[in-house]
């Protein structure tokens, strides 16, 4: 038999293309024993489907790949997916920080609603443990080559996700897949990763939260040593805004994940401990000076025991010290300490612990309105394989919906009209 449609990866993209297509004849074909098992994990299990927000914010949440996601979050938005997973039987609800969650909690329900939407239909198949190896061309279709035999196919959706997290079946096979059809591919990264540093793994912060902590962060070309210490030129830097997770290899949570797809081996992050200006702070140093302990200034900051006792060490004081007798060197150490604590990044966590791929199949080959192939008919993407990268907080599935939406759609108007 030939197929309207092969959809290749049976993860959030190609389930969700599966389910909401009303008229092809399709099958979903997936490698591991499960469908949707990366679906199954997010959101620690229980499922950050998308955001509530405006579509005006949205956009702004893929680095720099607005102009790309513009036109299939516009046709497909997180109000349609909400409905849509409503129709299916997940409700869902918003939280405070404007995450979409299914009200079960449960990612699990939610792939098998996904399933049980897929399979009900006489139409639509899934098959797993299938792994495609091969996509042949011929005339006008496709033949689809697996370890569990060949399919013909007028259309392929190519879902296979990135690399990150492997062991859930994304291993960069779309890549060779869109590479044999001449695709160019964006070099593929980590994303949505933490920071390992060496330094910060040796303190006892680990579980230390700051909240809405501002971060800088200088590229490594951006810094010079001086008398044996790293100086940050006046005015580098891009200054980052969002809460900060202090962990045993180094720094995480969302200010770290969002950026990280920015940021490499050897770059300098700042943090402001305290959240004050360096001038602000250095005014209220200078104002309660005099005979005053430093650890009664210490006290009137911000800033948890354990920062406290780390800025002391590192500065030789015990914190008994009168204020007025720090030298200026001292005080303006001080500072820097406490407003720019230097964090330098020794590399960051890889595919198996990345939460996304930075990179994948080029969107310049690829239509933004119908996710088809600009190099060869018949061929489309959807979800992680693509050049896309959304942030923390819903923007991935999100994606992966929209652009499985909008490639399905396009299939069934090119099968209707043929
Ligand atoms: C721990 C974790 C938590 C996350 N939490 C969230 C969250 O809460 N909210 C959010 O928006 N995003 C989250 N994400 C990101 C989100 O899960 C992914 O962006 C999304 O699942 C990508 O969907 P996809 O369908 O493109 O790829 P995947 O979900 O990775 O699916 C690809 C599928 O293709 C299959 N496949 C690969 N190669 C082949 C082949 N050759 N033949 C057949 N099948 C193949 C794979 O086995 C896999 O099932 C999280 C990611 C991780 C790792």
């Amino acid at each position: 038999m030939s197929y309207d449609l092969v959809i290749i990866g049976g993860g959030a993209a190609g389930l969700f293309a599966a389910s909401v297509s009303n008229q092809l004849d399709l099958v979903v074909l997936e490698k591991k024993d499960r469908v949707g098992l990366k679906l199954m994990v997010s959101g620690g299990g229980q499922c950050n489907l998308t955001h509530g927000g405006y579509m005006s914010h949205f956009m702004g949440q893929y680095g720099g790949h607005k102009r790309f996601v513009k036109p299939a979050l516009t046709q497909f938005d997180n109000r349609q997916t909400i409905a849509y997973f409503k129709a299916i039987g997940i409700e869902c609800f918003e939280r405070e920080d404007g995450k979409v969650f299914p009200k079960c909690l449960d990612a699990k329900t939610v792939v098998k609603a996904l399933s049980t939407s897929i399979t009900k239909a006489s139409k639509k198949k899934i098959h797993v443990e299938t792994a495609v190896v091969e996509i042949i061309k011929k005339k006008d279709a496709f033949t689809v080559i697996t370890d569990r035999g060949a399919f013909d196919t007028r259309h392929i959706l190519i879902a296979t996700g990135g690399k990150s997290y492997p062991a859930l079946g994304s291993e960069g096979d779309g890549y060779r897949l869109a590479k044999s059809f001449g695709h160019e591919i964006v070099e593929p990264r980590p994303g949505l990763t933490g920071v390992v540093s060496g330094k910060i793994s040796t303190l006892d912060w680990s579980g230390i939260t700051l909240n809405d902590v501002e971060l800088t962060h200088v590229a490594s070309g951006q810094t010079k040593l001086q008398l044996g210490r790293s100086e940050i030129r006046s005015g580098s830097g891009k200054t980052y805004k969002g809460d900060l997770l202090f962990t045993h290899f180094g720094v995480s949570g969302p200010v770290i994940l969002n950026n990280s797809r920015v940021f490499h081996k050897g770059d300098h992050l700042l943090v402001n401990l305290v959240g004050v200006t360096s001038q602000a702070l250095e005014k209220s140093f200078l104002e309660v000076a005099g005979d005053k302990l430093l650890a009664y200034w210490l006290n009137q900051l911000k800033l948890g025991d354990k920062f406290k006792a780390a800025l002391l060490k590192a500065l030789q004081l015990s914190g008994q010290e009168k204020m007025a007798t720090l030298s200026k060197l001292q005080r303006k150490d001080m500072l820097k300490w406490l407003t720019q604590y230097e964090i330098i990044i020794d590399e960051l966590q890889g595919f198996k612990q990345a939460m996304v791929t930075v990179g994948g199949v080029s969107t310049q080959e690829v239509n933004p309105k119908t996710m088809a192939s600009l190099l060869l008919d018949g061929v489309y993407f959807a979800g992680e394989v693509l050049d896309v990268d959304g942030d923390t907080g819903g923007y991935n599935l999100q994606w992966a919906f929209s652009s499985a939406y909008v490639a399905v759609k396009a299939i069934e108007k090119n099968v209707m009209q043929s």
